[in-house]
């Protein structure tokens, strides 16, 4: 059984006990590991804070040095911690290798980010004579890195990578059904030079050691990536210290196909945008909005090349011409997919394919769908869908598209086919979401910021930019020079 890590040390829970983890295409236990309490927590947070003191004094050439050597071991070691990646969480081999390279492309990035980070030097008036400012970066303290299942290597990357280049040390917790290719993760950091206690991985349930991890009063700054509802409680738990908090949460994006877009390249991209992890992706292309003059053309070859996904165990490939789609990661998933498809048909929305579940005799798996037209006030337009269910809806006025865009709660990704400059514009200005791409896959590239708005939370992740979430800016006013 894997262990967790703190302070550099492979330890079982405090109470013994376990937590089973649970192949969602084979419904067979691949492994377990340590189910964390309160006080595993404990442990954790004060063996960060120890490790602090001399971490946080390291030179940032040293911190880069060894994000870069973990960047390599991942690279190294891709095939075992995809595998490993697609046994707990149940993607195919192909995305859980692409999951892999996101991850050691992330670390190289905040390895290679973090030495070319420049103050400011400013020459101040000053009634004592001469005097300057600066503008320095601390470290804030120990951070807590909470991920969910979906994707729980990268996630796990955009935050411990920002945080360690900073000077920072990490409590880390996956999620309950994906620890383990994130406790491989954290030995190849230790392996690459991470010194003990800077990065700890507690491991266990969140409505168990959650809380306590997020209120702890060490934790300083809390980075969130999961649903919108836990995401209200982390802010609140954080709230009365004060804390810094990223809070990257659910998202419906929308995605406006109009009358001059590339048809074709427009359906690969919503076929990864969701169809890719079995449609559980929080920038997944979620509702689609497409101009009537197009209308039938893009769903003509949508449904074709959807009807090419073949569900299955994602350790074996489909025959060509099919591809392989992995399961849903939980019963529980597929069951709420199940009960939205079902509102939509309810709702007067047309199947076009899938919808049902497969004749597997085990796993969570579900035929990949298309439903043309739900109602508006339909769950598969109100609520986040998290699974291979796309709605899709005709348009022949601009400006109603985006306002139906606009119609939802959420406000991670957003995107625009067309080539019409004017257009383009619009939707960068007036879509309401952390992301526009135009004429591009829904993809959270290492280079820019990242992160929603309103119930899709606030804060970013990825790009330099994230780099200024896990320090303090301080200025500091010399004088005396004369
Ligand atoms: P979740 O909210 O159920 O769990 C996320 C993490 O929070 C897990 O590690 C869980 O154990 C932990 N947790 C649970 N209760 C907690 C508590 N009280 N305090 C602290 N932590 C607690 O989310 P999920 O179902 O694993 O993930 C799916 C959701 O994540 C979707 O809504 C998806 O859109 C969202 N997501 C968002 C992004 C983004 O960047 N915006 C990326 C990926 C996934």
């Amino acid at each position: 059984m894997p262990e967790m890590l703190i302070g550099g040390e492979w330890r079982e829970a405090t109470a013994h006990e376990e937590l089973e983890v649970v192949n969602p295409a084979t419904e067979e236990i691949v492994d377990s590991v340590p189910a964390a309490s309160p006080e595993d927590v404990e442990l954790a947070v004060a063996t960060a804070k120890r490790a602090f003191a001399e971490w946080s004094r390291t030179d940032v050439e040293h911190r880069a040095s060894i994000l870069a050597k973990a960047a390599d071991l991942i690279h190294e070691r891709a095939k075992d911690l995809a595998a490993r990646l697609t046994s707990e969480q149940g993607k195919p081999i192909a995305e859980a290798m692409g999951e892999v390279s996101h991850l050691a492309h992330g670390v190289r990035f905040y390895a290679e980010a973090a030495t070319k980070v420049r103050g400011a030097y400013q020459e101040l008036p000053s009634t004592l004579g001469p005097a300057y400012g600066m503008v320095i970066r601390r470290p804030m303290g120990v951070c807590a890195a909470i991920t969910p299942y979906n994707f729980p290597l990268t996630l796990l990357g955009t935050k411990v990578a920002p945080a360690l280049a900073s000077g920072n040390t990490v409590v880390a917790k996956p999620a309950a059904t994906t620890p383990l290719a994130t406790l491989e993760v954290a030995r190849l950091f230790s392996e690459a030079g991470v010194p003990d206690g800077v990065l700890n991985v507690v491991t266990g349930r969140g409505s168990r050691i959650g809380d306590g991890l997020v209120a702890h009063p060490d934790i300083r700054r809390v980075a969130f990536t999961g649903s919108t509802e836990t995401g209200r409680r982390v802010a609140a738990l954080a709230a009365p210290d004060l804390k810094r908090i990223s809070l990257e949460l659910g998202g419906s994006d929308p995605v406006i196909i109009c009358a001059d877009a590339n048809v074709d390249a427009a359906v690969k991209a919503v076929i990864i945008g969701r169809y890719w992890n079995a449609g559980q992706a929080c920038l997944g292309c979620k509702r689609v909005f497409v101009h009537e003059s197009v209308y039938d053309e893009f769903v003509g070859s949508l449904v074709e090349r959807v009807g090419r996904y073949e569900p299955g165990d994602g350790t074996t490939k489909a025959e060509k011409p099919k591809l392989r789609m992995g399961p849903i990661h939980t019963r529980a998933g597929r069951d709420e997919l199940l009960e939205q498809v079902e509102d939509g048909i309810a709702s007067g929305g047309e199947l076009l394919i899938g919808g049902g579940t497969t004749d597997h005799r085990k796993g969570y798996f579900l035929e990949p769908a298309v439903i043309a037209e739900p109602s508006t006030e339909s769950r598969l337009n109100r609520e986040e869908v998290f699974g291979p269910v796309l709605p899709i809806f005709r348009f022949s006025d601009f400006e109603e598209a985006v306002r139906r865009a606009n119609d939802t709660p959420y406000g991670l990704g957003s995107s625009i086919w067309t080539h019409d400059a004017r257009l383009i514009h619009r939707a960068a200005q007036d879509i309401e979401a952390g992301m526009t791409w135009v004429n591009q896959i829904h993809y959270g590239y290492d280079e820019l910021p990242f992160g929603g708005v309103k119930a899709s939370g606030f804060g970013k992740e990825h790009g330099i930019e994230a780099l200024d979430s896990y320090v303090e800016i301080k200025s500091v006013v010399v004088g005396g020079l004369a």
